[in-house]
């Protein structure tokens, strides 16, 4: 029960009141199951490409939140180059979604160790999250490549696809996504990658304004990049 108002004396205009505290936020059942989004990748290092992506998608799609999940060791890569160790990856993550609303690094990757399959990483958000709907989101470079991830058929039956555009690939044939509820969602086309970005830390030249401020603080201060790849 709210307590009354009280006025200190000598200065009557000096009142003190019990706020109450606010209320729960009451879910909107016109609102739907909670939307998550899943950003998966290698990250080395993250970039502006990716949070445009990230950014984009969260919004057009109304996403209540949008997972940038750190890849472990992801198979694609590890053997054809070297990968820098995940805590570092999952650092420059942290530091490049600090202060974005509905951007978040997930280490679950990491946290489950190994191999880093999506479709453990769907058992593992669906088990979190009763009733989401979750949307997995990949440039249009990856969409080629879906066909040889592990357990494929578990992906496509749980998730909706979204794929974005990116500069070097071509816009995405639909007949190669037949069979996934998919949608395209166009951002700005930027032509950055984690590759060129290596090669250029490693030959001195700026990173700035291709990767967040705060990452870039985060590779020099652990002197990431310096030898080149
Ligand atoms: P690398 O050059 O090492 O492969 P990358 O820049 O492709 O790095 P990844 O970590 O492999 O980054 O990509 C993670 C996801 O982000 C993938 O789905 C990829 O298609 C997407 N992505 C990366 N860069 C861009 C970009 N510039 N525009 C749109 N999507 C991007
Ligand atoms: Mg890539």
């Amino acid at each position: 029960m709210a307590r009354p108002a009280v006025t200190c004396p000598g200065r009557p205009s000096c009142v003190h009141l019990t706020v109450p505290a606010p209320p729960l936020p009451v879910p909107d059942p016109g609102r739907g199951p909670t939307r998550i989004g899943i950003l998966g990748g290698t990250f080395d290092p993250v970039h502006v490409g990716h949070l445009v992506a990230a950014v984009n998608v969260h919004y057009e799609l109304s996403l209540d939140r949008l997972l940038l999940v750190v890849a472990n060791e992801p198979w694609q890569k590890v053997g054809a180059r070297p990968v820098t160790p995940a805590r570092h990856r999952l650092a420059l993550v942290e530091a490049a979604v600090s202060g974005c609303d509905g951007l978040e690094a997930s280490s679950m990757e990491i946290d489950r160790g190994g191999v880093s399959y999506t479709a453990d990483t769907l058992d593992e958000l669906e088990a979190a999250n009763p009733g989401a709907e979750l949307y997995l989101v990949i440039g249009a470079d990856v969409a080629g490549m879906l066909g040889t991830w592990e357990r494929i058929d578990e992906v496509r039956a749980r998730v909706r696809l979204v794929v974005v555009n990116r500069p070097g690939t071509a816009s995405v044939d639909a007949g190669l996504l037949a069979g996934w509820d998919v949608s395209i969602v166009e951002i700005p086309a930027l032509e950055i990658s984690s590759s060129d970005l290596r090669d250029r830390a490693a030959t001195g030249r700026p990173l700035d304004f291709l990767v967040p401020s705060e990452a870039i603080r985060v590779i020099r201060e652990r002197s990431l990049y310096v030898v080149e790849r």
